[in-house]
């Protein structure tokens, strides 16, 4: 890399008044060649640009959840992997906190730091290589970019999620769940190895075989040791085609009965669920089961309904292309962009309620809950299997089946006191549920002590202690989890 020309685009992007040059360690800011009269520190060289301007901080203060709003001192566009290594040394040396933003999709600013420094994984975004049961990905790559590349090759990730707008390393370093979830486990599950860089800006490789507690901490360990620069993710055999069946009941404890059996059948490639509004009041339910095939294999509707308990004449049966079914979210996406409720808040609530548990415990929060509640925010809930779980970061209950349940609120009408409600009720929800044996899923909106993280650890809290002395011993990375608030002295109480 040549220094100069690095150096120019480095400039390029800061503010356009006035050109940054350093860093002053006293005072905490940046320094452009207008005030340098102050002694300061050079920002290292780097192949992307570090940006300063107003515009790029405060759209680096919101996320999804439109709830919290840190503002950050500077955001990293990062072009190559040196440029994340060299801006965590840069931020150690100052004491910088420093995380990473996917695609900002998280609920509760989570990809947020106040007074710090936020990467934006969105221009690391190159697909290396694409073979027969792998691919060598960006963390900033999208999950929708690496499909329809797999697809020329008629591969695909096992698992996806919902929507496939996220970020490689976001859905990563929390988990990735979605309706092949029940055969595949989560994301998480299905990669082969990362490279990181670590809070002490080292570059490192690991996998289930090298630095493997380093690969322990960092899937699903909520960006807390390391940043995910690059992973190398399973592929498997693509179809070409999709039977997506829609069937409704109006008893809760029918719908999870036909839910567990189709899981653990393996009848179909994906299965999900949700609770519907009824026109009259209350609810029913919404059984969503998808069967993978590439013609002329056509699958048997009548084996694959076989003794369901679904209400008569419900059923909805609809033929996709494999990317339309997986894209499905788009048009909703674009409809919600269109009317302006995507940026509303989204105090989401995102659960993990033991088997033995969901119906007592759905059924009571769903007699009690109204579209107010959700602000016509969709209800999910579908079971899948603990065993396809491997990593240990990835919480839920002990169970060996599990529901993950989410109501995915929007406040509407957008303002605080709706907000304040929502997270309330989230907050009681999740405490119902953790008396249950049941977990959070780690993208939602709940607020949340230190003392509930170490609950939430549990077992494993002492393992991400030590990892987080071990790879970021100075407590830099991603302070919007809430889960080491205060510095790494703090972590001896522990
Ligand atoms: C419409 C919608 C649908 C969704 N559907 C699903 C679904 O079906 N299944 C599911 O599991 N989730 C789903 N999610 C939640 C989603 O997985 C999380 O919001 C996830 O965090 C999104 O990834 P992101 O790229 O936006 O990450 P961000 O929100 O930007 O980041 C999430 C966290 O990871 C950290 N992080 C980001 N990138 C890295 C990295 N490279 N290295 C280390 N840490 C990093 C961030 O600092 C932050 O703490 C959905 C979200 C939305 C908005």
């Amino acid at each position: 890399m040549n220094q100069n020309t690095s150096r120019r685009q480095v400039l390029q992007g800061l503010v356009a008044t006035a050109v940054v040059i350093g860093f002053d360690v006293v005072g905490r800011s940046w320094v452009t060649s207008a005030n340098a009269s102050s002694i300061f520190e050079s920002i290292p060289p780097l192949d992307g640009k570090l940006y300063t301007d107003s515009e790029t901080l405060a759209s680096a203060s919101v996320d999804f959840g439109n709830i919290i709003h840190r503002q950050p001192i500077a955001v990293l566009h990062p072009e190559s992997i040196e440029d994340i290594v060299q801006i965590i040394r840069f931020a150690r040396t100052h004491q910088i906190k420093v995380a990473a933003r996917g695609q900002g999709h998280s609920t509760y600013g989570q990809s947020q730091v106040e007074a710090g420094i936020v990467i934006n994984m969105s221009t690391l975004n190159k697909i290396h290589f694409v073979g027969t049961d792998r691919a060598v990905v960006d963390a900033g790559v999208l999950w929708s970019q690496l499909l329809q590349q797999t697809l020329v090759q008629g591969l695909t990730p096992p698992v996806l999620t919902d929507y496939i707008e996220l970020s490689i390393g976001g859905t990563l370093s929390v988990g990735g769940i979605g309706g092949a979830t029940h055969r595949y486990g989560v994301q998480v599950d299905n990669v082969l190895e990362l490279k990181v860089v670590t809070g002490t800006g080292q570059l490192k490789t690991c996998s289930p075989l090298e630095n493997s507690h380093l690969w322990e901490s960092v899937l699903a360990g909520l960006g807390q040791c390391g940043i995910i620069v690059q992973a190398t993710v399973k592929l498997i055999h693509a179809a070409t085609n999709v039977r997506v069946f829609e069937l409704y009941y109006d008893d809760l404890a029918t719908f999870t009965r036909d839910q567990r059996l189709l899981i653990n059948e393996q009848r179909f490639n994906y299965v999900e669920g949700q609770l519907i509004a009824k026109d009259t009041g209350g609810w029913r339910y919404l059984l969503e089961a998808a069967s993978f095939y590439s013609p002329p294999n056509i699958p048997n509707n009548s084996v694959l309904l076989e003794g369901l308990n679904y209400t008569p004449g419900t059923e909805k049966i609809e033929d996709k292309s494999y990317f339309d079914f997986l894209n499905r979210l788009a048009p909703t996406v674009a409809f919600l962009k269109s009317i302006g409720v995507w940026s509303y808040p989204h105090p989401w609530l995102d659960l993990f309620v033991p088997s033995s548990a969901v119906n007592s415990f759905v059924g009571e929060v769903a007699a009690n809950l109204t579209l107010a509640d959700t602000g016509q925010g969709p209800i999910l809930l579908y079971p899948v299997k603990t065993k396809r779980f491997h990593l240990p970061l990835f919480r839920v209950p002990t169970e060996e089946m599990v529901f993950l349940f989410s109501i995915l609120r929007t406040a509407a009408p957008p303002e605080d006191v709706v907000v304040t409600r929502m997270l309330s009720d989230n907050r009681k929800l999740f405490e119902q549920n953790r008396d249950l044996g049941g977990y959070k899923y780690s993208v939602d909106a709940i607020p949340f002590s230190k003392k509930d993280w170490q609950q939430h650890f549990g077992r494993v809290w002492g393992n991400l202690v030590s990892a987080k002395r071990r790879y970021d011993p100075d407590n830099l990375l991603t302070p919007g989890q809430g889960i080491f608030v205060k510095q790494v002295n703090d972590m001896n109480e522990v």
